[in-house]
């Protein structure tokens, strides 16, 4: 059975709670959302018939800032992974210290099966049924799983005619023509592999040469194996949902995104064996990356990783028992809530500029993920090595004492 991963948040808070001596009001209260929304979407098809879809949105917490977190399309989603993610945004934020709360978005659906224009009617009802809950400075919504740029474009849209003037500031992730950010597209991967490298130096690893493998070759798996590919490490597998292909000489990532681009899937890539999921997670390797789903790595092939180092591109990827596995293994894990941060830093980024009405240069943008990633890394590891615990539990004890710090000076209404 998978593991419901608000479970998983719960089982961390307790931890944590504990373990930093967290006052148990506030654990008690981060358990839980605080606001749920959910809407029943009706969208014309484009052959005149009615589907019904079902939609949410989860405002977690807000001590710290606005809501911000991603809309996820996917046939899959449900309201407790919606609330887990949402939790994981609220810690994320806190770990790279963003001025933000967490909060996440998820519609049940297969965007692969959608028309295009089907997609953006479903995207401008869902936006007009959660209108009143997003907004500048409530909650900001950007792409997660299924969703992209022109998604995000739509969202602005549907929120900016029915407010009655441009809110670019609504949403992060949009197009460049329409304030999105330079840099913003890449931001999850360069941020992992910022990660990557800090954690590398540490463990005496040279990413030069160093064989990665990653599954999922979308936003995130494709920008990590461009940015690790530009520090000369090699690619030797990728998985998606179509299949994988493996290389042991390094593949060709520009090559691979366009094939993917053209067939929908990496699967039968020139050239390349065939590799599933399971075959990857145990491929000898020095990185994994997992950047696809949650729930991958977990205590039935945790053992099997013979990777140095896991990055965790993906949310959630990995199982509290396939953790303590990997732990007791000496494999380095970066955890989620550091690894895949860069996304939402330049998320905030572009709001700052929608803001502002500003645009700052793709170096400038770069300069600062940059900046933030390698402080938030260092803050972290440190924190680890005072406390004599894994990353993971760092990252935690840094985020929840840090939110439990803005909710003392914050108070209780009423
Ligand atoms: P995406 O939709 O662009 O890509 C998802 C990829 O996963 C696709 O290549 C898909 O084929 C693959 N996939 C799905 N099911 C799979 C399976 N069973 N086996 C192998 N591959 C499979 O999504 P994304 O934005 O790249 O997000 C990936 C992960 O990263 C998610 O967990 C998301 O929450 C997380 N994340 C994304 C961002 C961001 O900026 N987009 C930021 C932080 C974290």
């Amino acid at each position: 059975m998978t593991r419901n991963p608000l479970d998983t948040v719960r089982g961390q808070l307790d931890f944590i709670g504990e373990l930093a001596k967290i006052e148990p009001s506030v654990i008690e209260q981060l358990k839980n959302s605080r606001k749920v929304i959910e809407v029943s979407l009706p969208v014309r098809m484009d052959d005149g018939k009615v589907e019904v879809f079902t939609g949410y949105r989860v405002h977690y917490c807000s001590w710290r800032g606005p809501y911000k977190g991603g809309i996820r399309y996917h046939p899959t989603a449900n309201l407790d992974e919606v609330k887990a993610l949402a939790a994981w945004m609220t810690f994320k934020t806190a770990v790279v210290d963003l001025p933000y709360g967490g909060s996440k978005g998820g519609v049940i659906c297969n965007p692969q099966e959608l028309s295009i224009f089907e997609l953006e009617r479903l995207t401008r009802r869902y936006t007009s049924m959660i209108c009143d809950d997003i907004g500048p400075f409530k909650d900001v919504p950007a792409p997660d799983v299924g969703t992209n740029a022109q998604i995000m474009a739509w969202v602005m849209d549907t929120y900016s005619t029915l407010k009655g003037y441009s809110v670019p500031e609504v949403v992060t992730g949009k197009p460049i023509s329409l304030g999105g950010s330079y840099g913003r597209e890449g931001a999850t991967g360069k941020g992992l592999t910022i990660c990557a490298k800090e954690a590398a130096d540490r463990i005496g690893l040279t990413l030069k040469g160093a064989t990665i493998a990653i599954q999922g070759y979308g936003k995130v798996g494709f920008s990590v194996a461009k940015n690790l590919a530009a520090m000369n490490a090699k690619i030797i597998a990728v998985t998606d949902i179509g299949g994988g292909v493996y290389d042991p000489k390094g593949l060709n990532i520009s090559k691979l995104k366009a094939y993917e681009g053209e067939k929908g899937s990496v699967a039968s890539f020139p050239q390349t064996k065939p590799i599933s999921n399971e075959e990857l997670f145990a491929l000898k390797c020095d990185i994994l990356v997992p950047a696809a789903l949650e729930n991958v790595i977990t205590e039935q092939n945790a053992d099997t990783i013979d990777a140095k180092m896991v990055v965790e591109g993906a949310n959630g990827p990995t199982t509290p028992e396939a953790d303590k596995i990997l732990h007791e293994k000496g494999i380095f894990v970066i955890p989620d809530i550091l690894a895949n941060a860069g996304g939402v830093t330049v998320s905030y980024f572009e709001w700052i500029q929608n803001l502002n009405r500003d645009r700052w240069r793709l170096e400038i943008v770069n300069k600062r993920l940059e900046e933030r990633m390698v402080n938030a890394f260092q803050v972290v590891y440190n924190l680890s090595k005072e406390r004599a615990e894994s990353l993971r539990t760092a990252a935690y004890i840094l985020a929840v004492e840090s939110l439990a710090e803005a909710h003392l000076k914050l108070g209780l209404f009423p």
